[in-house]
């Protein structure tokens, strides 16, 4: 059977990542999360004091900084220059340095590359925010995932908490607001749907129910193909 290319797109906490994981992992799909990617990018600034708006630093730390996302059994593993970062990229200071960090041209055309080469063969979900629309506008598949805020935020709340940490709910909501804000208006690769885009409020879905939906549109575009 035919190996598709599956574009999951949309707002943080929106549900995509969960979904594409699962769905994935029906479809014995390789899945990647292009997020991770530039979390990754951020977590290297960070660590070496680096002002992103410095260019020429930025350009430097890039060009020889080494991304890569493993899949394994349990899930994606982040490796940063090889150490596994899956855990540090999680740190809420880094998702807002993230979405500075990912409007910055030098970052996505390398992280663009990178994921153009880890999905070309098919048989692939990946998740982010332009997916269907700059990395894979040809993705026989793409979905964009949305989510009123307050039940993002609420779902951010918990899962931080799920980790033991001790978040303020207004604090996440905002992030939230800020990030939104933040990738859809940005110049470079904003986060807006793809014309040909399946749009799903995951607002009212348990999990169960958003790979279900994602898989019965899976079924009938491959009846198409
Ligand atoms: O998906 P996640 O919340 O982990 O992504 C972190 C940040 O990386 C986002 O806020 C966004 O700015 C950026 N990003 C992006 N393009 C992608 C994936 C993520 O710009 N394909």
């Amino acid at each position: 059977m035919k190996r598709i290319i599956i574009a999951i797109d949309g707002p943080a906490a929106s549900g995509k990542s969960t979904t594409a994981k699962l769905l994935a992992r029906k479809l014995g799909y390789l899945y990647l999360d292009t997020g991770a990617m530039y979390r990754a990018c951020a977590l290297a600034a960070k660590r070496r004091n680096i002002d992103i708006d410095d260019d020429d630093a930025l350009k430097d730390l890039i060009l020889n900084t080494h991304v890569l996302i493993q899949n394994t059994e349990q899930g994606n593993i982040t490796l940063l220059d090889s150490e596994d970062v899956s855990t540090a990229i999680r740190e809420p200071d880094i998702s807002l340095l993230a979405s500075a960090i990912s409007a910055k041209a030098i970052v996505r055309t390398k992280m663009v590359e990178l994921q153009r080469e880890m999905g070309k063969m098919g048989g692939v979900v990946l998740d982010g925010r332009d997916i269907g629309t700059v990395v894979f506008p040809e993705a026989e598949l793409k979905f964009f995932i949305v989510a009123p805020v307050q039940v993002r935020a609420e779902r951010r709340f918990l899962e931080l908490q799920e980790k033991g940490l001790s978040p303020v709910f207004e604090e996440v909501l905002e992030e939230l607001q800020k990030r939104d804000k933040a990738d859809s208006s940005r110049a470079l690769a904003p986060l807006i749907p793809a014309q040909d885009a399946i749009e799903i409020d995951t607002g009212p879905l348990t999990i169960e129910g958003q790979v279900e939906e994602l898989y019965q549109h899976y079924q009938k575009r491959m009846a198409e193909l």
